[in-house]
């Protein structure tokens, strides 16, 4: 990556290709922005310095973000894409047929493909994660992950492929905080990435406790969870059409929370969920 060098933002490595792939610690989310509307976005996060982009087949915005990615004078390779296989096109041929359409949409290559949801009603999730494996190994994609699953969804993927997924995109924010799913892909080395970072813009940005450690940094509350997700190791890709916030969200490595700090955080869970439950949802 040709001006890595210039970004504060860590990696974090994913098993993946031919290796260990470094991710960005922090990306930008495009959930909900139109496909005529997410070119500005995502120019104004290039040129803020974000270097990951997190979009999905069901957004309906790749073909806007692979324009955005396509007129910047960024290399391919300088900004890492993400996207994900909807849950109707699941199935092995139909995943392979899923990704062939995202890149074209997106016309330029994909780091990460996901598995959207695992809908276990549906139960083809392991064949379509059999098939970004093919995709991956072929070297189409750079690292296979998914979203939404559950330890018993990961865990009979390793059963029956091998390998856990390289990492697993889940809602997780002060209110979700997600410890049992953090803690067992900690000991099975899947990186935990966080939606809905911010709960959607929800409560937890006026709770009193984050606001109090805000006051004390001079930070502002959106800024205080986002370094408490780089700090307890999470991927991050808040989302923001807004100019202001979009800089905000990104200005997050010249301070730190204190051991108290992330302690005061913990008692917050409240097993809030923005989205659907993911046992249930498809
Ligand atoms: P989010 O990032 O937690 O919050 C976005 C909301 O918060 C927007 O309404 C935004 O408003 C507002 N906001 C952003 N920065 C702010 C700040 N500094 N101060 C105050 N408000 C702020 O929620 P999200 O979009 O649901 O999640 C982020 C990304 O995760 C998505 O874009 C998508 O890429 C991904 N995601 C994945 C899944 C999945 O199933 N895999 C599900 C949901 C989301 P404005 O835009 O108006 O500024």
């Amino acid at each position: 990556m040709s001006d890595q060098d210039k970004t504060p933002v860590p990696t974090v490595a994913l098993r993946g290709h031919g290796g260990d792939v470094p991710i960005p610690q922090l990306g930008y989310g495009v959930w909900q922005v139109p496909d005529d509307e997410v070119g500005p976005a995502v120019t104004a996060a290039l040129d803020t310095g974000y270097r990951h982009i997190d979009t999905a087949k069901i957004y309906g915005n790749e073909a806007g973000v692979g324009a955005a990615l396509g007129q910047s004078e960024l290399a391919a390779d300088d900004v890492f894409l993400t996207t994900k296989v909807w849950n109707k096109d699941q199935g092995y041929d139909e995943t392979l047929r899923a990704f062939d359409d995202s890149e074209k949409r997106l016309g330029r290559p994909v780091d990460l493909y996901l598995v959207h949801w695992p809908v276990p009603a549906q139960d083809t999730y392991v064949d379509t994660f059999r098939a970004l494996l093919k995709l991956r190994d072929d070297g189409r994609i750079r690292a296979a992950g998914v979203c939404n699953f559950e330890i018993e969804h990961l865990q009979r993927v390793k059963d029956e492929l091998g390998e856990f997924p390289a990492i697993n995109q889940i809602e997780l924010h002060p209110y979700l905080q997600q410890e049992k799913l953090r803690t067992f892909h900690a000991a099975n080395g899947i990186v935990t990435e966080a939606w809905s970072p911010l709960a959607s813009g929800g409560d937890v940005l006026t709770d009193p406790v984050i606001g109090h450690i805000a006051q004390r940094l001079g930070k502002t509350p959106a800024q205080v969870i986002l370094r408490w997700h780089l700090q307890i190791g999470n991927v991050v890709i808040p989302k923001s059409v807004t100019p202001s916030r979009i800089a905000e969200n990104f200005d997050l490595f010249g301070f730190e929370l204190t051991e108290d700090d992330l302690a005061a955080i913990v008692p917050l869970d409240r097993n809030h969920r923005t989205g659907p439950d993911p046992k249930k949802f498809g």
